[in-house]
Formats: structure tokens, sequence, C-alpha cells
């Protein structure tokens, strides 16, 4: 299966499998003894989609004998990277910011487990039928957001910014965004667009949090890698077939000549800030200059 330019999938298919995958990771961490992370939803999530391997992981099966998918490792993976956006919304919070847009959702279950205040409007964007089922799943769950909360359906290779503002987004608020696992799943071109959108879109004050890639020319050999490691512990999902690979901006630079100032926290200094070690694998190596980013609209 390869990428088309108006491909779509359910949260069992394509892309949308990775973000059940995700989802799995914080479920498993979720139920640990002295959990890392607490989301109180992932696991009815995960069951709820149905995919073999994702329900595996969330129950703590041992899926592969890679010291990378050991129950540990997976948890501080999700912890790192959960903590880090859920500290960025705490911060802009606390910054007085009040409205939220978290871009490729998926079964991120921020707008529910977040403190966030009365006053806050939090959007999510993902394609429809990620979005339809997560909030059928919540409704019966008896989740509850703030009153302000919108799931906005639509690709965000599209008019998304149309939709956004259709369902009552401001453009004179500052704005806490956040794109968790979504860049490397937009053709190159369509991350420039979604920059200069969300630009657009930001009043001064406005926030972002994202990922920070950095490995040269290595993406293909580094998605080949992730299939490998997917192969061994039973998944069916192939990176290197979800990701587009070819030549991109850096994140940090484009925000940065749009006039956002961006600080980039890397893999091993965000382990470090949780009291983790980063694991000394090939992958992650590979990688490790590579971490998550964060800037401020000036
Ligand atoms: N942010 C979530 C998280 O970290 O749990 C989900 C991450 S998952 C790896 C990737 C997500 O990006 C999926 O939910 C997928 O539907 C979404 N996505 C990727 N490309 C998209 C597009 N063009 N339009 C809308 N959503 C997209």
């Amino acid at each position: 299966m390869t990428r088309t330019d108006g491909d779509t999938w359910d949260l069992a298919t394509s892309v949308g499998a990775t973000a059940t995958g995700v989802a799995a990771s914080r479920a498993l961490a979720s139920k640990q003894p002295d959990p890392l992370i607490h989301d109180p939803y992932a696991n009815a999530l995960v069951k709820a989609v149905g995919l073999e391997h994702s329900i595996k992981v969330a129950d703590g099966e041992q899926v592969s004998d890679d010291p990378m998918m050991s129950t540990q490792r997976i948890c501080e993976r999700i912890a790192v990277r959960t903590r880090f956006f859920d500290d960025f919304f705490a911060e802009a919070v606390a910054a007085g910011v009040r409205q939220a847009v978290i871009l490729a959702s998926g079964l991120d279950t921020r707008a529910y487990r977040l403190p966030w205040p009365p006053a806050a409007v939090v959007f999510e964007i993902d394609q429809p039928r990620v979005l339809d089922f997560k909030s059928a799943v919540l409704d019966d769950l008896g989740a509850t957001a703030p009153a302000g909360h919108r799931m906005v359906g639509v690709d965000l290779r599209d008019d998304w910014p149309t939709a956004l503002r259709d369902n009552g987004f401001d453009l004179s608020r500052p704005t806490a965004w956040i794109a968790e696992g979504l860049l490397i799943y937009l053709p190159p071109d369509a991350q420039d667009r979604l920059f200069d959108n969300i630009t657009v879109l930001s009043a001064p004050g406005s926030r972002i949090a994202t990922e920070h890639l950095d490995i040269g020319d290595s993406a293909q050999d580094w998605a080949k890698r992730l299939d490998e490691r997917s192969r061994r512990a039973g998944s069916d999902i192939r990176l290197s077939e979800l990701f587009y690979t070819g030549a991109r901006a850096s994140a940090g630079d484009y925000l940065t000549a749009a006039g956002w100032d961006v600080t980039i926290r890397t893999s091993r200094e965000a382990y470090a800030a949780n009291g983790f070690e980063l694991p000394d694998d090939e992958l992650t190596t590979l990688s490790e200059n590579s971490g998550y980013l964060s800037a401020i609209l000036r």
C-alpha cells in the first residue's frame, strides 16, 4: 500500500492504525503499578478499534524479543512524548492562552483528560472517520471535555483553516497548537502549507509544539528499520509505506523564518528531563539529534 493524494482511513487502516498503535502504548503505560502517564481512556479506545496487535501491546503481552519493545522501554518512550505535549499545554494555559488546536489528534484524549480552565476552547482536527469513531466511544464512556470543545473532521492537506473557522476558531485569540506524530505523514509541501496556515491563523503570543526531525538523508533507512522492528513484533504497520521520506524543510527553520521563536529539545534531553536514559540502540542513535520543538510567535 502506498500513499496517494486524497487517501483516507479509519483507525484500523493505513495512517489511522498508527494512531491506534500510539494509544496502545499510552494504555500500557497508564496500567502500570506506578504509572508514568495517566490516560484513562486509551485502553477502551484501543479495545474498541479491535486491532489484535495493538490490543496485545495495551495488555502488556510480550510481542517481541526486541529490547526496545519491553514494557519498560515502551512506557518510557511514550511517557517522554506524552509529557512533552501535556507540559506544553499546561504552560500555555498558565500563560493565559485559552484556545487550543490538536492537529491530527487520532486517539489523543487531551481534550478530555487535561485540566482545562472552563473558558478554554479546544479544537481537534483529524480525518472524519477517525474523529467520529473516537467521539462515539468517548461519549459511551461518559467522558467530558470543556464546553468549547469541537471536533473538526477534515483532511490536513485540504482547506482545514476554513473548516476550523466555520467551527468557531477565533483569529484574534492566541492559540496553542500541537502536531504530535503528524509531520512525516504529510507530503513535504503540505507540511510547509500547514505551517503557513498556522502562522496566518495565529495571533501574537500563539505557541506550537511538534516533533523535531533531524536525520539528514537517512529517513528511508530509518523507516525501513522501524519496519523491521514492527515486523519482529508481529505488527502489520509498515511505516516506510506511510511516511513521506523525501527531502523536506526543517520545521524549526521554517517556523523561525515565519517569525516564531523556536526551542529544540533533543530526545536525549527529553529523556534526561524525565529522569530516564536514552536507550543505546541503533535506531535511537540514528535519530538522536531529533526530538521535540516548541515555538512562540513574536
Ligand atoms: N497525534 C496522535 C497521537 O500522537 O496519539 C495521533 C498520531 S498518529 C501517529 C497520526 C495521526 O495523523 C492519525 O490520527 C492520522 O489520522 C493523522 N493524520 C495524518 N495525516 C493526516 C491528514 N492529511 N489529515 C488529517 N489527519 C491526518
